[in-house]
């Protein structure tokens, strides 16, 4: 940490400020004594006696002064060190940071040199922090703020301006490292898993870039937009870094509309669930349903997902939101077919919140659902932020009777050693390899490779996003058993007629016109 110094007052002024106090006390004992006792005072001449009581007058006023002086300081001192730096990483705090931005972007106007402000964000840190507690959140915060000066120059700027929100002011200087691989490194080194006392946990980040004075320079609009940035990065996905453009700024006002909405919505009731069929390849029978929420806003209409789910995540609606979810999945399997599975999507912070267990157990019990009819979509994400407990989770889990699928299997990290650690039953392999496998082989490759792996692990496989004949020949011929897609069916709201529900799916027969023989 820096030293800390106080910047209002010097020595020479301070011993100006003695002087004075000393000089004034002794003047005023000496004009005190003569006006009180005369010529004499016990005895002693009243020169003599002046002279004694002044001096201890100066010498107390001084002393006085000095700690006077020395108090002041010293909360001075204290009050500029809470202010300017962070208690915990002893980085810069928000405020200072904001003047230390303000200095750089003036000194960008007049010397012509560019400097670029990096927004560094852990993603979902707050619903970290409660899940691990504490003092466990201040040791990852702690980890990381070292591990990112280390990625760094010496003499970088760098502060914390958020729980888990870094800034960095970073100069454009190509014979440093140009700023696109200093963003890549920053992503790379920075969720490498950090180890904690109890747990290796990891973590998802997003960089948010503006350069100055390009984008501004006015301290705090440059920090929105390097915010903007960063959110572009975060909606783009794991481990992203953006740029600022001006187009950023309506995005993000339509974020804040989600946000400010998400609640008024889930207390309105706007929220539903569509299904959409999963067909076993082999019988061409329907096995399962997968639950997939939809939002229908009274005046804007639908609203995506992929909109509202992130943003939920982030402020943390998602929990009631996916309790809800389950729930009425849950009550809706009374309304499926017996013999089918209802499957429902289960979002990283949900998996990660301490009493996940309990509110699984809490709506199997009151809603009568068995437990082998419910199948949980976790995603690697989820199961990679902190391993050991993750394994515990899916143990429960498994121990329960539920079914897991690891969600969008492929697209994460592509480590598979940690599988063997986990229980869990089905790996769904993401659409972006199913979408890709007419026309490029090494997804075709994927696809068999994860089928393989599948049933080295014992566990099935079940493909999702498929639209095309042809890509459910493919998927056959690689060995996969169950598929998910447009060509069958598509996600439909629960249609009760007489106690039977069928959310709409297409015949079986294009499941048998797709040939070939299931292993
Ligand atoms: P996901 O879990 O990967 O869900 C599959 C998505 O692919 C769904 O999008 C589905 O409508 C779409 N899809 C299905 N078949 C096809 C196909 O053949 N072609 C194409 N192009 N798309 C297909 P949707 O419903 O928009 O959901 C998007 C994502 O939002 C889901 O991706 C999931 O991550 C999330 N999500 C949806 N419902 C929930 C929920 O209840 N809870 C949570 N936590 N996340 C949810
Ligand atoms: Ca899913
Ligand atoms: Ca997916």
């Amino acid at each position: 940490m820096q030293v800390v110094t106080n910047p209002n007052r010097s020595p020479v002024f301070r011993l100006i400020t003695i002087a004075a106090s000393g000089l004034g006390s002794f003047v005023l004992g000496l004009w005190g004594l003569k006006y009180g006792f005369g010529t004499n005072v016990a005895g002693i001449p009243i020169g003599l006696a002046s002279g004694i009581v002044a001096s201890l007058c100066a010498l107390a006023a001084g002393l006085a002064a000095l700690s006077f002086f020395a108090g002041v300081d010293e909360s001075a001192n204290y009050v500029y060190k809470e202010t300017h730096y962070d208690k915990l990483t002893g980085l810069l705090a928000r405020t200072a940071m904001v003047g230390k931005i303000a200095e750089a972007a003036a000194r960008t106007l007049k010397t012509g040199q560019p400097m670029f402000l990096i927004d560094v964000d852990i993603d979902r840190f707050k619903q970290i922090n409660d899940a691990i507690g504490y003092s466990q959140g201040d040791q990852l915060i702690l980890a990381f703020a070292s591990r990112l000066k280390a990625c760094l120059p010496e003499g970088v700027t760098v502060g914390r301006i958020g729980a888990g929100e870094f800034a960095v002011l970073y100069p454009d200087n190509r014979a440093l490292a140009s700023m696109e691989s200093v963003a890549e490194l920053l992503i790379e080194k920075l969720m490498e898993p950090y180890q904690l006392t109890t747990h290796l946990q990891s973590v998802n980040l997003s960089v948010g870039i503006v350069a100055m004075p390009k984008d501004g320079n006015d301290p705090v609009q440059l920090l929105r937009r390097s915010n903007l940035a960063l959110q572009n990065a975060r909606a783009a996905g794991v481990g992203n870094w953006s740029v600022f453009h001006p187009d950023m700024g309506q995005v993000a006002d339509y974020r804040q509309w989600i946000e400010s909405e998400l609640h008024n919505a889930f207390e309105r009731g706007d929220f539903d669930l569509h299904y959409q069929p999963q067909l076993d390849l082999l019988s061409g029978k329907i096995v399962g349903y997968e639950a997939l929420i939809r939002w229908k806003h009274p005046e804007r209409g639908m609203i995506p997902p992929m909109e509202f789910i992130p943003i939920a995540e982030e402020t943390g609606m998602i929990v009631p939101i996916g309790r809800w979810v389950l729930r009425k999945a849950c009550t809706d399997a009374a309304h499926l077919p017996e013999d089918c599975f209802v499957a429902v999507n289960i979002s990283p912070v949900q998996f990660m919140a301490k009493d996940f267990i309990g509110i699984v157990q809490d709506v199997i019990k009151t809603t009568g659902m068995k437990p082998q009819r419910l199948e949980l979509e976790v995603t690697e994400t989820a199961m990679m932020q902190d391993r050991e407990r993750a394994a515990a989770i899916l143990k429960q889990l498994t121990d329960m009777g539920l079914s897991v699928a690891v969600d969008d299997f492929g697209t994460g990290y592509s480590n598979l050693s940690y599988l063997i650690d986990f229980s869990f039953q089905k790996l769904k392999i993401d659409r972006s390899f199913v979408s890709r496998m007419e026309t490029d082989s090494s997804s075709g490759a994927v696809v068999s490779t994860i089928v393989g792996l599948s049933r080295a692990l014992g566990v099935h496989t079940i493909a999702e996003g498929v639209e095309t004949e042809s890509q459910a020949t493919l998927l056959r011929a690689a060995g996969c058993q169950v598929v998910q897609g447009y060509l069958f069916g598509k996600p439909a709201p629960l249609a009760i007629r007489g106690g039977e529900a069928t959310p709409g799916y297409r015949a079986p027969a294009k499941v048998a016109a797709a040939g070939g023989t299931v292993h």
